[in-house]
């Protein structure tokens, strides 16, 4: 069996990272100040047809299946990988809403402006004292006749500020477990509360939300094995985010090898050192590793395959290679490597939140260590 990428794929890849160069990363230092959602960069990606890959072309989508999906997110990240992010998490949601929720046929009339790009979504799990343990969260909805009564807080929600449509997992008080809503902006009751400043990936607003009795009505309940399901969203984040890590780090190193190329120390490129050269080989050869293991579990994905342990060991080996070669590209720069908003310093900075967002390193090593305990102990 050979282990390949088809002229297809390599394709999907070559044009997102070409539509990300010309259409992204001019605009990425610019976005990191403003720290708002570029609308024109919104408009211009949903007409390239960036929205919705993995959902069905009858709703407008491109029906990429996981590495198709994957190429294409780490193909964008050679842009910015906050821009990168944004679309994923959109894509995601709306994918999750196609394929695996209860979705009735009022949330499925939504779905073809969310496919489009037209509608933004947002996904609540987080609360001030419940991270990697969700099933800490305080926040519950009351079943009522009118609809779900939804209190509490969610924090550092990506996209805050711009979803329309946000899909919020809290305890379910009346019928126990826990209950995925869709509550749309705009809700009396629901509060969009401030859009927090970030050390990288500010393209993209996040923030807190808060709920006083906003009513969600039935018809928009998505699951009651809330907390399942959403543990099982996130396994599929967990390809997508190594592989936009892996597209930045990509670019990381292009950027500091033509810098390396030109920069002159006693009387000769950088680049021409073999210290340096062997530091790049080690660097590329570990991203090369990091890559293959993304698309591995995306085909894994594509086979109906079983993926929590290796989806979490490519959240873990993705994101620790991808600051280690960010930050070693940092220090090829030399002091300019450390300027603000500079195309390496986003980089690194983008690289810490992906070692924490979509479930940390230390959460991935749990999820593996636990499988790997279980089978020992089982084999004795
Ligand atoms: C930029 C960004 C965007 C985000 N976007 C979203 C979003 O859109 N929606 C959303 O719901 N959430 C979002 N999050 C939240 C993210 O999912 C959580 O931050 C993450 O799950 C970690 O939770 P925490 O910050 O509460 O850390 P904690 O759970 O408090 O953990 C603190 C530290 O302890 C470690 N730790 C925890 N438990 C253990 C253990 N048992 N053993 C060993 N180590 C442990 C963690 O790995 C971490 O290093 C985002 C976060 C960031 C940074």
């Amino acid at each position: 069996m050979a282990v390949l990428l088809s002229e297809r794929e390599k394709q999907i890849f070559e044009e997102a990272k070409a539509y990300a160069l010309e259409y992204i990363a001019p605009y990425a230092a610019q976005w990191e100040v403003d720290g708002v959602l570029d609308k024109d960069a919104v408009r211009n990606i949903a007409d390239h047809g960036y929205f919705g890959v993995g959902c069905p072309k009858a709703l407008g989508g491109r029906e990429y299946n996981y590495l198709e999906t994957a190429l294409t997110y780490e193909g964008l990240a050679h842009g910015d990988g906050g821009f990168a992010f944004f679309v994923q998490l959109h894509n995601n949601i709306t994918w999750d809403m196609v394929e695996f929720y209860d979705t009735s046929d009022e949330v499925r009339a939504l779905l073809p402006d969310m496919v489009a790009g037209r509608k933004l979504t947002a996904y609540a799990l987080t609360e001030e004292d419940a991270g990697s343990d969700p099933a800490m969260s305080k926040s519950y909805a009351r079943l009522c006749e009118d609809g779900y009564h939804v209190f509490g807080e969610k924090t550092w929600i990506s996209n805050c500020m711009d979803a329309d449509y946000f899909t919020v997992i809290v305890h379910n008080e009346t019928e126990g477990g826990m209950v995925i809503l869709l509550m749309e902006r705009g809700t009396k009751g629901f509060e969009i509360c401030e859009n927090r400043r970030r050390l990288g990936g500010n393209a993209m607003t996040c923030g807190t939300i808060r709920f006083d009795d906003a009513v969600v009505p039935i018809s928009r309940c998505m699951s009651k094995n809330g907390l399942k399901q959403a543990l099982s969203d996130i396994n599929v984040a967990r390809i997508f985010v190594p592989a936009i890590g892996i597209g930045m780090a990509q670019h990381a190193l292009d950027i500091t090898m033509k810098r390396l190329a030109v920069r002159e120390t006693f009387g000769q490129p950088v680049i021409k050192n073999q210290a340096i050269q062997f530091k790049l080989a080690e660097l590329s050869a570990k991203l090369e590793a990091a890559r293959w293991l993304v698309y591995h579990v995306a085909s894994q994905m594509d086979a109906g395959e079983n993926i929590p342990v290796p989806a979490a060991m490519a959240k873990l080996l993705g994101p620790n290679t991808v600051w280690e070669v960010v930050t070693e590209c940092a220090q090829l720069f030399g002091a300019a490597g450390f300027a603000y908003n500079s195309e390496i310093s986003r980089c690194v900075n983008m690289a810490r939140t992906m070692k924490i967002m979509d479930g940390s390193t230390e959460v991935q090593q749990i999820v593996i260590g636990r499988a790997l305990a279980k089978t020992a102990l089982k084999s004795v």
